[in-house]
């Protein structure tokens, strides 16, 4: 009997082991990540909406334009991209690339205060720093030259340079992060995609993949 208890208890412990991930529950009960905002990751690691990015390193960082850095496998892609728009008449031009940590938390507490906005609404159109695919540098803002009026507004899809990317930025590899009705809940931006052509983009993407499947 003492045997078939301890046999039984063993096994428990195996399958308790098995299952028992100790990562997302942690998070559940961790502090707030981020300074001065007041919400938790969920058990995906999400904070409101948003996943959890690392920091492109410096020596991975290409230029693209001025005062604008990608990392080096979407740098060479969307520069092929931006050619060909131009070749179609497009004038497609960088609104913002890679962004650090630390400059996502001015933009992020900054535009805040300006707009007086709750954190909770600021989330809804930015991410908090550590959760924004623009540091990894993947993710690119564009607008289109031709109608600066849009820039950074829903209305970029109504732009001819819109509807170009919507045609031909899957041929670089280049996806549109939050369409209209996105499953991470994140307020539609027509003006944002990311690159997904390396194995290292496919990887840091693939939770947000796995989201919006
Ligand atoms: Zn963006």
């Amino acid at each position: 009997m003492g045997v078939a208890v301890g046999t039984g208890s063993l096994l428990l412990s195996v399958a308790l082991a098995a299952v028992w991930r100790p990562g997302p529950l942690k998070r559940l009960f961790a502090p707030p990540p981020v300074d001065g905002l007041n919400a938790r990751a969920g058990l995906d690691g999400r904070l409101l909406g948003h996943f959890p990015y690392g920091e492109l390193p410096a020596s991975k960082r290409v230029a693209i334009a001025a005062g604008f850095s990608l990392h080096r496998d979407a740098a060479e892609a969307f520069l092929e991209l931006q050619r060909d728009a131009a070749t179609s008449g497009h004038e497609l031009i960088v609104l913002s690339a890679y962004r650090s940590h630390k400059l996502q938390n001015e933009l992020f507490f900054d535009v805040k205060s300006d707009r007086n906005q709750s954190a909770r609404e600021r989330a809804m159109v930015s991410a908090p720093p550590g959760f924004s695919e623009h540091s990894t540098g993947f993710a690119i803002d564009l607008g289109d030259g031709l109608a600066p009026a849009t820039n950074l507004s829903p209305e970029f899809e109504q732009t001819p340079a819109f509807a170009w990317l919507k045609a031909n930025a899957a041929r670089y590899h280049f996806t549109l992060s939050f369409p209209r009705g996105n499953s991470q809940g994140v307020s539609y931006e027509p003006w944002h995609w990311r690159f997904e052509g390396s194995a290292e983009a496919l990887q840091i993407f693939e939770p947000a993949q796995r989201l919006a499947r």
